[in-house]
């Protein structure tokens, strides 16, 4: 089998890989200004396509695979698909027209046309390969993608490498191993040779959740007994549901506001991938929506509240009128809910007391808090995950220190290594 890894080798942002030159599995886009896409994107024509979840960094380019003649087939579950949509007309609001946008609305239409939906334990057929998803536990419609390459004919325009064409490689996709409010963590331990592994916190143990949830309902409960108010960054997708759950499982009054509110409708439509459906009815009858534009924001955030809202980083989205509203009050609390990239305003923030709002940098007086409710397998998470596939190939990708990870596998007893970006590997 033959990997070729065109984005998420030794970073985060844009995965992307290309198995026997005919199926691709995620196609990402990597934030930032500008963005940036997989690697050698002009000559890339795969048969079909393979998204293992809705997030940008792994779906946010798939349309400008529709953009030229080729109709390949894009497989995901049903979450997926939703949010890769909705992702898609995000993109094409925020940068739609210029030149960073890979991908126009009729490609996103063409996205309709080509979508197929499958759930997870279901085997089926995609560029001469048998893949089967399996539940992730990282954000609803999360997979696992095991894909069997016995299947593959030897053609001469299709050919594998590997000489008996039968590897059974495991493209872990992002995931957890434990539970979250929203999603089960992982118990999927499918047989495979190869596992291709994500390593986002492979030097991080997280903190005990139920610990986690109790300070931060501790923390907002005090401010709110000041008569402050707290603003919750959080993502749209995974994170916001998370937050109101705890918010509702604690009592806190808050609202919710951005693009977390259609994400959080939109999932509910799918309750075969939400660990408890009734929990999340109750959390989203539990919030109250923003409806209104800017002056209800100052109003709201101004009355002693929790405002769970995008962005995650403070890059954009409606916090950019909460944060203002609230920063020159040390009474009042910013609890950012995640990890924060290097340069983002949230990152700055942190390290600062100040940051870049909307095109202008303000010091804040406020409270800044950071609590990790992370959706992705810490070091043990990983170690313990990756223990049941001893016997197999490890290839480490999607961190910022993959190489480190695999040597510390390898020391481990482990076959591992990470591949780079642009590399091609026969395994
Ligand atoms: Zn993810």
């Amino acid at each position: 089998m033959k990997l070729r890894f065109l984005g998420g080798a030794g970073e985060v942002g844009r995965s992307a890989v290309l198995v026997n030159d005919s199926l691709l599995l995620d196609y990402g886009m990597m934030t930032g200004n500008p963005p940036s896409f997989p690697v050698g994107s002009r000559d890339l024509d795969p048969e079909a396509v393979v998204v293992s979840h809705g997030h940008l960094d792994h779906a946010g380019t798939v349309p400008a695979l529709l953009s030229g003649d080729a109709r390949p087939p894009v497989h995901w579950t049903p979450p997926t698909y939703e949010l890769a949509m909705t992702l898609a007309r995000d993109t094409l609001k925020l940068h739609g027209g210029s030149y960073r946008c890979p991908f126009t609305e009729n490609d996103v239409k063409r996205l309709t046309q080509v979508s197929t939906l499958h759930g997870y334990g279901e085997p089926f057929e995609a560029g001469g390969h048998e893949i089967t998803f399996y539940d992730a536990g990282h954000i609803p419609g999360s997979a696992h993608v095991l894909v069997d390459d016995s299947g593959v004919q030897s053609t001469p325009g299709n050919r594998t490498q590997s000489d008996d064409g039968e590897t059974r490689l495991l493209y872990t996709g992002d995931f957890h191993t434990d539970d979250q409010r929203v999603v089960p963590g992982t118990t999927a331990r499918p047989d495979a040779d190869v596992v291709l592994t994500e390593s986002t916190y492979s030097d991080v143990s997280h903190e005990d959740r139920t610990t986690l949830e109790e300070r931060f309902a501790e923390s907002v409960r005090t401010t709110l007994w000041e008569g402050g108010s707290v603003v919750v960054p959080a993502f749209a997708i995974g994170r916001t549901q998370e937050m109101l759950l705890v918010c509702e499982a604690y009592d806190l009054p808050c609202y919710v506001d951005g693009m977390g509110k259609r994400v959080t409708r939109m999932l509910r439509q799918y309750p075969d991938y939400i660990r408890d459906p009734e929990a999340l009815r109750r959390a989203t009858s539990h919030a109250r929506f923003v409806t209104g534009r800017d002056g209800q924001r100052r109003r709201i955030v101004d009355s002693g509240t929790v405002v769970v809202t995008t962005s995650g980083m403070l890059s954009g989205g409606p916090a950019m009128t909460y944060v203002p509203t609230i920063r020159s009050n040390p009474v009042n609390k910013i609890t950012l809910t995640g990890y924060q990239v290097e340069g983002t305003p949230g990152r700055d923030l942190l390290d600062t007391g100040s940051a870049e709002i909307d095109g202008r940098v303000m010091p804040v007086a406020a409270q800044v808090e950071s609590y990790d409710f992370s959706a992705h397998a810490d070091r043990e998470g990983l170690l313990g995950f990756l223990d049941e596939y001893r016997g197999s190939e490890v290839l480490v990708n999607h961190g910022d220190r993959c190489g480190a990870f695999a040597a510390e596998l390898r020391e481990d007893g482990f076959e591992a290594s990470a591949p780079e970006l642009g590399e091609t590997v026969v395994v």
